[in-house]
């Protein structure tokens, strides 16, 4: 049995999931008369995990925050586009009357109850992240619904099935982790049988709830997450995650075009590109696959019959070996400073606690001991949060928020923390860009390290920050936003990565 993710970029519009529906019938043919090997039974039907409509998610935190604000009217607009959304989609692709109307019926429910939710916390004044989880919930439960019906519709056996029976995780609301063992049982419980039966089970991605029954997320980005718990919780023989590109490419394919798959991947190699930034997946999102040896393969919805790329524990010997470039937007840059001469290794390492306690991810950091300070790399949505830890963790006691000081120009707003604690300046660099090339061993004898200096040299790219692997396997830099992709073609084609295509 092949477990089967679709994105919500795959599941945007009535047409999309049209093409998903044609997919998973295919995958269902292609499949029948298969018989597993592990378990002695045919294993016809797939599994598929479906994510929100893209933008979904978004829309539900809004609509959330717009509720505790007070804001009335924006929560229900918000609603009121869901709701139209989602039944354009049953509209353009549901012409059975009974499917039309059950569907149609749940969304207006559910939407109902949406509302009825976004009041309760405007009441409250208040998000938990528990009431957070519950609210965005909502996106996969509709998207599950919807699926089911068009395979339906198509004439297959579908069921949705919400994976808060499914997945039980511990309470911590948000970022909730998975028990494997009590996961285990339930999916076996509940998901075989259907399959014995021949049904498709339309799973929720990124949802769960705990074991009293209270609704949890795995994280952003979660439903990869989901196929990989499900892939191993029902032991699958691969999960193939389906998203908007023909896999892992030598460098974004909106950038540049010409970039080439990587047909195969070690768990290890994918695992360090994810950590480089690399949108495809999530480290801790294969740790399921990974402990299972399941293999896991990335495929594009808009181009099925591309080979994508496999990641297993050992690729073979005979696959092409090419680097990656990966670049990552939508960051801030956080400076600390030390007083002279005080900068201390002992600092950086606690900032980095700090900000590992309260959550912020930190997707690159160097230091400089001549310049006596730490530059973070931050998600700009985190950026007001990474600054208060800071803040808090740096300052005198006196400043509990960051209040910062413009100073620095050209749109940064680089400020400098003047209550002196340990650290004499604190400012954050909106709108920067991260590009890293991560190498696979063996690819070339010349550290990449020194090619790609050489290659940003020649550009004349302005960087604001580097790291680089001891391995000299990969090295990453920090460059304003607007300069990512001439930065990236200019690597790409300097790297040799152009024209050879097979
Ligand atoms: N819908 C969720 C999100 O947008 C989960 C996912 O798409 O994987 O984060
Ligand atoms: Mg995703």
């Amino acid at each position: 049995m092949i477990v089967h993710k679709f994105g919500g970029t795959s599941v945007g519009s009535g047409e999309l999931f049209g093409r998903v529906a044609d997919i998973v019938i295919e995958q269902q043919a292609s499949a029948e008369g298969v018989l597993d090997d592990r378990k002695g039974v045919q294993s016809a039907a797939p599994v598929v995990i479906v994510s929100a409509m893209s933008g979904t998610t978004d829309r539900l935190v809004a609509g959330a925050r717009a509720a505790t604000e007070g804001k009335d009217a924006v929560y229900r607009d918000i609603k009121a586009e869901l709701l139209a959304s989602h039944l354009d989609v049953v509209k353009s692709m549901l012409t059975d009357g009974r499917e039309r109307l059950e569907v149609g019926g749940l969304i207006e429910d559910r939407l109902h109850d949406l509302e009825r939710l976004y009041r309760s916390i405007g009441v409250l004044g208040e998000l938990t992240a528990r009431g957070a989880d519950a609210v965005v919930a909502f996106g996969e439960q509709l998207s599950a619904n919807i699926l089911a019906a068009i395979l339906r519709e198509r004439g297959a056996r579908a069921q949705a099935v919400s994976a808060t029976e499914l997945i039980v995780t511990d309470d911590n609301f948000g970022a909730a982790v998975p028990l494997m063992t009590p996961t285990g049982q339930r999916l076996r419980q509940r998901i075989e049988p259907l399959l014995e039966q021949g049904v498709i089970p339309v799973i929720t991605g990124y949802i769960a709830a705990t074991e009293k029954g209270a609704t949890t997320t795995l994280g952003r980005g979660g439903s990869d997450y989901t196929a990989a718990i499900v892939g191993a919780g029902l032991e699958a023989e691969e999960v193939w995650i389906w998203s908007d590109v023909d896999g892992i490419l030598t460098a974004d394919p909106n950038i540049v075009p010409q970039a080439q798959t990587l047909s195969e991947l070690s768990y290890n190699e994918a695992t360090e590109l994810a950590y480089f930034g690399a949108e495809v997946l999530h480290p801790k999102t294969i740790r399921p696959v990974i402990e299972n040896s399941i293999p896991l393969r990335i495929l594009n919805t808009f181009n099925p019959d591309r080979a994508g790329t496999l990641i297993v524990e050992t690729p073979s010997p005979e696959r092409k070996l090419l680097p990656a470039i990966i670049s990552a937007t939508g960051l801030s840059l956080i400076a600390i400073g030390g007083q002279d001469n005080s900068w201390a290794l002992q600092m950086a390492a606690r900032a980095l606690q700090h900000l590992s306690d309260a959550g912020v991810d930190v997707l690159m950091f160097s230091q400089s001991f001549s310049e006596q300070n730490l530059n973070l790399v931050v998600r700009e949505r985190d950026q007001a949060h990474c600054l208060n830890v800071l803040c808090r963790a740096f300052g005198d006691g006196t400043a509990q928020e960051w209040s910062g000081l413009p100073l620095n120009g050209e749109g940064s707003s680089v400020g400098s923390f003047r209550k002196l604690g340990d650290i004499c300046s604190l400012g954050a660099k909106e709108r920067v860009a991260t590009v890293s090339v991560v190498g696979v061993p063996g690819w070339n004898d010349t550290g990449i390290a020194a090619r790609a200096f050489a290659a940003l040299g020649k550009h004349g790219a302005r960087v604001i920050a580097v790291a680089q692997a001891a391995t000299e396997q990969s090295v990453s830099f920090c460059i304003p936003e607007d300069q990512l992709a001439d930065t990236v073609r200019c690597l790409h084609r300097e790297l040799g990565l152009e024209g050879e295509h097979e």
